[in-house]
């Protein structure tokens, strides 16, 4: 009796202990395929079609965008064909403006501006790719769904970016070419991360420095001397005026739990506009996603100025939402209407200066008039608003290095009043929290409003 009860206890524990193993290694398997999702990536992947490719002709993030150009051939007439990003369960549609150019050959773009296409901002978590997707229907009236992989027809390689931070978090969106096996791919892989000490959410260049002062003003408002300064009253230095409402202004956004980076802090700082973290240089040297530059006007004429009011100086084809949300935020909080000024004018206080011909004059292919006259906007964009100091042409300038990067800033030039208007001069003296504060909440609006 007793040999059997043992028997019967030993078999007990051998069968216990085998399926606790069995158990545990099936625990081990599960968590490890849904950890690294292996399986169900595969499956999607051996889905997509290996015909035919979409070609990618260009990509570039600007600000927190994507856009891009392509081109691609079907191999057969489709009821419906559109843009996504798909890990074969979760789809995120893509707008875009097709084009057929001929049977099954289509061209499209995401937007034609720049500031438009992908929001980066948006994507949810998880491992996405980019494909086109097509619908036809059998005889059965059967939904058939193919998806098209795209190519890389471009020089550029693969991109990364951090969201902005947004209650203390950011996203890393990592988007990668070419992941899976011989099949041509984009990967969009969206993970939760902290920002790296050198990657900032805004720039801001308080514009010009202790060397060059910009344009100068006399407290009292009578005219300062070309040599002298001012008789009476005391000198007012421009770089000194957009130093303090930059300071301002970096207090608001980082109230707002935003990371912002200054080309310069002190009004002994100087600042060197290509060279590493210069003014066209340091908002892509730490990855923002927006680029302000702080400056003030003068008309120039000598004496008191009949122009008054906010101008803002923006880039090639943009879309203008952010720019009117900018003036309509600084005139309401600064208390001050836009310039009067027509030259270069494209809306109520929105200013696009290309170069002229007169300006390029034998430097024709080196500028173009499709590019923006002032640097700062210009080389802030790299490709997408035609950047140039590529440093061989022109070797008298330094090079930028990010004159040819995919991966960009937007920026806006702020030149927030007349300094040699007296009242606008009060205005803005008295004021600088206010303008300060129109900048930050446009930029909170337009990204309530976008993202
Ligand atoms: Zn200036």
């Amino acid at each position: 009796m007793k040999k059997r009860k043992k028997l019967k206890r030993k078999i007990l524990t051998y069968t216990l202990t085998l399926c606790f193993t069995a158990l545990i290694i099936g625990i081990i398997y599960f968590g490890y395929t849904l950890f690294f999702n292996k399986e169900p990536q595969k499956s999607f992947l051996e889905t997509i079609e290996t015909t035919a490719y979409v070609d990618i002709d260009k990509y570039a993030i600007y600000g927190i965008h994507m856009n891009m150009e392509g081109t691609f051939t079907l191999p057969e007439e489709v009821e419906e064909v559109s843009l996504k990003l798909t890990n074969g369960t979760d789809n995120i549609n893509i707008n875009w403006e097709l084009t057929e150019e001929e049977n099954n050959t289509y061209s499209f773009i995401t937007s034609e501006y720049i500031n438009e296409g992908i929001v980066l901002e948006n994507l949810p978590k998880g491992e996405y790719y980019l494909v086109i997707e097509t619908i036809n229907h059998d005889k059965e009236n059967n939904e058939i769904k193919k998806y098209y992989s795209v190519q890389n027809k471009t020089e550029y390689e693969d991109l990364e970016y951090y969201t902005l931070t947004k209650d203390g978090k950011n996203n890393k969106i990592d988007i990668e070419w070419n992941t899976y096996e011989e099949i041509p791919t984009l990967k969009f892989t969206i993970k939760e991360t902290t920002l790296p000490d050198d990657v900032y959410d805004i720039t801001i260049d308080p514009g010009h420095d202790a060397v060059d002062g910009g344009m100068t003003a006399c407290s009292d408002g009578s005219t300062p001397d070309y040599y002298y300064g001012c008789y009476t009253g005391t000198t007012i230095h421009e770089s000194d005026l957009n130093l303090e409402v930059s300071l301002e202004l970096k207090r608001i956004l980082e109230e707002m739990g935003y990371k912002v980076a200054m080309t310069r802090d002190d009004p002994e700082d100087e600042v060197y506009i290509y060279e590493k973290n210069g003014s066209a240089t340091l908002a892509n040297d730490t990855k923002s996603k927006f680029s302000l530059a702080i400056h003030h006007n003068s008309s120039g004429m000598g004496g008191t100025s009949y122009l008054k009011g906010l101008e803002l100086y923006i880039a090639n084809d943009t879309n203008l939402d952010l720019a009117e949300i900018f003036v309509n935020e600084i005139t309401q909080n600064a208390n001050t209407t836009t310039s009067p000024k027509q030259e270069y004018n494209i809306a109520d206080g929105i200013y696009q200066r290309f170069f002229t011909l007169d300006e390029i004059g034998d430097d024709l292919g080196f500028w173009t008039t499709d590019m923006i006259y002032y640097y700062y906007i210009r080389e802030v964009g790299g490709i997408s608003t035609h950047a140039a100091q590529d440093g061989i042409y022109k070797p008298d300038y330094p090079k930028n290095e990010h004159y040819n990067s995919n991966n960009t800033a937007e920026p806006y030039l702020f030149e927030l009043g007349y300094m040699d208007n007296y009242e606008n001069l009060l205005n803005v003296l008295n004021n600088r929290t206010g303008y300060a504060k129109g900048i930050a909440s446009a930029i909170q609006k337009y990204l309530e409003q976008e993202v």
